[in-house]
């Protein structure tokens, strides 16, 4: 097995240390323009150079995957206009995981686009709370609450005009990081697409004696387990710490 990266519009060119300062909030980093595109079947791009979001088409309406920080949630919105789609046929918004560069901007764009929240049982608590309860937090609220709409568990599988996402329970950078998968269909052939949750531990964190998450490496090892069953003919890595890679 081995990966290579598509190139479309990516630079994952950045070194480790940036994308350490890139977690801990302390720009600069690389976060410049991606002109939106389609990726395979009914899968877009409409993300940034390092925060994601994938919208998802079906012939009944749209699936949004992430919608970055808050003020990077126009990009979002510009992304979809800009690829001939409409805001208001957003249907769904699903969550990678609970952190502020992947939910910041959901509380404008559920606002916009009417669409359904939908998150993991175990992140719920902590996007109700804007980040407050974050077992790697200091209490403070970092994004505009959002209650979700409906609460989702492991194996779970979100359906919409034809289009199926699975989630799948990949915790330990969040405890409720949720790897999503479809099937994309292009010139007649099916295509695995994984959407990976982030799976690295966050600058700062306790893997062991952690007291707010005493769990975490039972659950990085079981996301890594997880993670192993895949089979992916697409996977996209969504976090900071890279971009965009076909699996080949
Ligand atoms: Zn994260």
């Amino acid at each position: 097995m081995s990966y290579e990266r598509t190139g479309q519009a990516y630079e994952c060119s950045r070194n480790f240390s940036a994308n350490r300062r890139s977690v801990v909030g302390n720009p600069p980093y690389p976060n410049g323009p991606v002109k939106p595109f389609r990726i395979i079947g009914n899968i877009y791009y409409v993300g940034l150079q390092s925060q994601t979001s994938f919208l998802i088409t079906t012939p009944e309406g749209h699936i949004l995957l992430d919608t970055m920080t808050d003020p990077e949630a126009p990009v979002v919105r510009k992304g979809v206009e800009e690829l001939g789609f409409k805001l208001k046929d957003i249907k769904i918004l699903l969550q990678a995981h609970a952190h502020v560069d992947h939910v910041g901007g959901l509380a404008k764009m559920k606002e916009i686009t009417a669409g359904k929240v939908l998150v993991m049982a175990q992140d719920e608590s902590v996007l109700a709370d804007g980040g407050k309860t974050d077992f790697r937090g200091n209490g403070k609220v970092i994004w505009t609450p959002v209650r979700a709409d409906k609460v989702i568990h492991d194996g779970e599988k979100v359906t919409l005009g034809g289009v199926t996402m699975t989630a799948h329970l990949t915790a330990g950078h969040t405890k409720g990081c949720t790897t999503w998968t479809s099937v994309a269909e292009e010139n007649g052939k099916k295509y695995n697409v994984v959407f990976v949750c982030s799976n690295r531990i966050n600058d700062g964190v306790p893997f062991i004696n952690n007291a707010k998450y005493p769990r975490i490496a039972e659950d990085f090892e079981q996301a890594f387990k997880a993670l192993k069953t895949l089979r992916a003919t697409y996977s996209w890595l969504r976090t900071p710490t890279c971009s965009i890679w076909k699996r080949s």
